[in-house]
């Protein structure tokens, strides 16, 4: 054998059980796990495709729209964003980005890789955009799609949505938006709020594991895709196949791709829970413990435990994260996403915080 099998794959997987409170991904539920361990079945499998169909359905309440260009794309976030730039961008045209954090850059790279002229509207990190700034950019560039992310989760900046889509209508501008680490928490509702192509991440508020992404398309963002001039460069990401896949059109499904049946099933989960518990009780509950932890850094001063945030940690099974593109090395983030989002958990995090800082406190005195 050139390449022996490895020793460590001769030890047995080990995965500790950790408290995600970072900016996700958050614990899945016992009740989405249990799903996923259910046995494989085909990607055109009826079952299979019944559940996607339950998926479509859960999709459309999270997003409060009536698409039927509504499914998801079997990869992580990135690819929902890589998803709307090569969907709704030929070579040439003008893509407008609101830049406030790493993901309208992030967005701003991908744009360019498939020809897109980008142009960029941007505000220091921590700062939104007025519905003003917006316009102003829209009749300065003149562009086929805005894009600006709803909870820029390098920041913690929260953009509001109302009045957007129809202003960008009135410039004959597509509006694109990014809500990963904001739907769940906040009021989400594409359709009332006239946005054209939307995805949100599983791993965040919706507590389902990573890989598998919601994504929805307007009828005239569809209209865009149906009457490009371009092939979509991504074969995989094409929403004109991709849709027959998940049965968007009223065609017959095609082989796309085989999607992960366990994720399929996760997801479902996920999407079934939530919808027990309702968006307005979800947003509640986010709210009311975001509110608790406010309370307590406040209590803690955690002004200081941040300058400092490399030193110190203890060896918990938990996690914060770091700061992340213009926040990097200045900011702890704390995510209460989804099945994390509870008081007893606001409790630890602030638990967890206060002994490492006194521990951080007593080492470097
Ligand atoms: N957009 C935002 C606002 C995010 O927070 C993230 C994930 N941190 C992404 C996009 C990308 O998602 P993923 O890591 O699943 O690719």
């Amino acid at each position: 054998m050139l390449v022996e099998p490895p020793k460590c794959l001769r030890k047995p997987l080990f995965v500790p059980n950790k408290l995600l409170m970072g900016p996700g991904p958050s614990n899945c539920p016992p009740r989405v796990l249990q799903a996923m361990s259910q046995q494989t079945l085909g990607h055109l499998h009826a079952e299979t495709t019944y559940i996607m169909d339950e998926i479509k359905e859960g999709i459309k309440y999270i997003f409060q729209t009536r698409n039927t260009l509504t499914l998801c794309v079997s990869a992580a976030g990135h690819a929902a964003i890589e998803a709307v730039m090569c969907n709704l961008l030929e070579p040439g045209d003008v893509v407008l980005i609101a830049v406030n954090g790493i993901w309208g850059d992030r967005a701003s790279d991908m744009a360019e890789r498939y020809g897109a002229i980008v142009r960029q509207i941007r505000t220091g990190p921590g700062n939104n955009f007025t519905l003003n700034q917006i316009e102003e950019g829209l009749i300065k560039y003149n562009p086929v799609l805005f894009f600006i992310v709803q909870g820029e989760s390098s920041t913690g900046c929260y953009q509001p949505l109302e009045g957007l889509g129809d202003l960008c209508h009135r410039y004959n501008c597509l509006l694109g938006v990014d809500t990963v680490a904001s739907l769940g928490s906040v009021p989400v509702k594409m359709d009332e709020w006239s946005i054209d192509a939307i995805y949100t991440g599983s791993q965040k508020c919706l507590s389902a594991p990573p890989g598998i992404t919601p994504i929805s398309f307007s009828k005239k963002a569809e209209n865009k895709i149906f009457t490009r001039k371009t092939p979509v460069k991504v074969y995989y990401l094409d929403m004109k196949v991709l849709g027959d896949y998940w049965y968007c059109f009223g065609k017959p499904r095609i082989y796309h791709h085989t999607v992960s049946a366990t994720l399929v099933y996760g997801f479902r989960e996920a999407l079934a829970i939530f919808c027990e518990e309702g968006i307005d009780n979800s947003i509640r509950r986010h709210q009311m413990c975001a509110n608790k932890l406010y309370e307590g850094l406040d209590r803690l001063g955690m002004q200081l435990f941040i300058r400092d945030a490399s030193k110190g940690c203890l060896p918990y099974y938990f996690e914060i994260s770091g700061g992340l593109g213009p926040t990097t090395g200045k900011v702890f983030r704390i995510g209460l996403m989804g099945y994390n989002a509870t008081l007893d958990n606001v409790d630890y995090t602030l638990k967890v915080l206060e002994e490492s800082l006194n521990h951080a406190r007593s080492k470097f005195k």
